[in-house]
């Protein structure tokens, strides 16, 4: 059977980025907006991340993104009376490298120098004035990042790093906070002013002179029609099967990433330590017995090798908490997604190990976990790491996506630009850096051919 109905503005997705997007629109004053899902909202991938925000990026527009989000971010949480604990512990990047430390100074120069905030570089710990975050607090914190030279100091402030870590960087503008909380209260705060939800999904679209039409929906085993003139495509991982519906490209790719919880019985992660990354490669220590069977399989054998860096970790939940989270993206080659999505055997063992560089004490769980929980999803994302957030080429039709492994801290800058282009309003200065079309310039496209890598967690 079919139905028919309309609404001014289709939003296919109900993660963090479709949700984002329906509240900025509503509350701008656009009216009749139809959210759709076919499945429960944030559900998806936007409940399956680390919920971490920072400022600290490499990427100028990334950047000024960042600090927009977290301003916005920041006013939603003193209104709302911080009902998604946004923190603000910062990210501690730490170097057991001497050879790293110039890298470390030039890019936290860099990285203040176009926006993150002063740099307070600490090299003798009798006249330095570092201050340690406040666990909680989010009002008059600092910004910008300490740079530790000192291992004395480093010592004092962060007992619980290997001995061997000779400077950690502390960016400031960081921390974490509930991403389902921050979802739901945009979603409710969206629903008060009048968007409709519908549990559907987006199975075909219809133009007309290259505009957008109408947007069939399948629910249950009926479909239904809905006329509309605009559409915005923010379907996560599903960004490029919803796109072939309006039979255009995106030039996206996507990398499985996990994480790992388990609960710090022995208290080796201060409750109130930062969000805490490891900056070097590595390679594990394995056993004889263990080297063998790594080498026997082939798709094991990568782990004898040296291994990325980035492993981080924090701990999770109030007070009462004894939760940590880890994270160590050392896989990152593109795959296709699949759902359920596969989990390795090896991850836990593998992010944990990684981990130990880091907080040696850590070692005391290595064959002796406590009961772990994996789960993860997809990074989508662009060449480049820059999201997609604007018009496509067919008339009405808007993308909200390739969120990347930020998607929660930029979701609430994102929604804003996003209703700025449908709304045809001024956009900010770093609109043009994520507007699908900067793909179809040769010479952007040569660009990002030589960017760094993203520093991306
Ligand atoms: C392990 C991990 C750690 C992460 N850590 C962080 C972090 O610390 N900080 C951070 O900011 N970000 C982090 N991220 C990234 C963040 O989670 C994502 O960028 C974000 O969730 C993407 O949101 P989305 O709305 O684009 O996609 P999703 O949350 O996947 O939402 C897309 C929605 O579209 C719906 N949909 C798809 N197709 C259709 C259709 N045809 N019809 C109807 N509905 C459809 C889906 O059901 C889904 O609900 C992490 C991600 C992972 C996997």
């Amino acid at each position: 059977m079919m139905g028919s109905m309309s609404a001014e503005v289709v939003i296919c997705g109900a993660g963090i980025a479709g949700i984002a997007a329906a509240y900025s629109l509503s509350i701008n004053g656009h009216k009749d907006i139809l959210l759709l899902d076919s499945g429960s909202p944030l559900a998806l991938t936007s409940d399956k991340s680390t919920e971490a925000y920072r400022n600290w990026w490499r990427d100028e527009a990334l950047l000024a993104l960042m600090n927009r989000s977290i301003d916005l971010m920041q006013d939603l949480a003193e209104k709302h009376n911080n009902i998604f604990r946004l923190n603000r512990r910062g990210y501690l990047y730490a170097t057991a490298d001497a050879a790293k430390i110039s890298d470390f100074r030039s890019t936290a120069q860099r990285t203040c120098e176009i926006g993150a905030g002063p740099l307070r570089i600490h090299r003798q710990a009798e006249s330095s004035h570092y201050q340690p975050a406040a666990p909680e607090n989010i009002n008059d914190q600092l910004s910008g990042c300490d740079l530790i030279l000192n291992s004395q100091m480093i010592k004092f402030q962060f007992p619980y790093l290997s001995s061997a870590t000779v400077a950690v960087l502390h960016a400031r503008r960081c921390g974490w906070f509930s991403g389902h909380q921050l979802g739901i209260l945009l979603y409710e705060l969206a629903l008060e002013h009048g968007v409709r939800f519908m549990n559907a999904e987006v199975v075909e679209i219809t133009t007309q002179g290259n505009r957008v039409q109408e947007v069939v929906v399948r629910q249950d085993n009926a479909q239904s029609r809905i006329r509309t003139s605009v559409f915005v495509n923010a379907a996560g991982p599903r960004l490029q099967k919803v796109s072939a519906l309006l039979g255009h490209s995106l030039p996206i790719f996507f990398e499985r990433h996990l994480k790992l919880s388990f609960r710090d019985t022995l208290g080796i992660i201060p409750r109130d330590a930062p969000l805490l990354i490891w900056d070097d490669a590595q390679v594990l220590n394995w056993t004889e017995e263990e080297q063998t069977l790594l080498a026997g399989e082939e798709d094991m054998r990568v782990l004898l090798g040296l291994l990325a860096p980035g492993a981080h970790l924090r701990s999770e939940g109030g007070p009462d908490s004894e939760n940590i989270i880890l994270l160590w993206p050392y896989d990152t080659e593109p795959v296709a997604p699949e759902f359920p999505m596969p989990i390795a055997q090896v991850f836990p063992e593998i992010a944990l190990r990684g981990m130990v560089t880091m907080v040696p004490g850590l070692k005391a769980y290595v064959n002796n976990m406590p009961k772990p929980f994996v789960d993860g999803g997809y990074y989508v994302k662009t060449p480049g790491n820059r999201m997609l957030c604007g018009p496509l080429p067919v008339e009405g039709a808007f993308v909200l996506g390739a969120l990347s492994g930020y998607g929660l801290m930029a979701a609430c800058a994102a929604g804003e630009l996003l209703e700025a282009h449908i709304a045809g309003a001024t956009l900010p200065p770093y609109a043009a850096a994520f507007v699908p079309a900067r793909f179809d310039d040769p010479t952007y496209l040569d660009n990002i051919k030589s960017w760094g890598p993203s520093s991306q967690l």
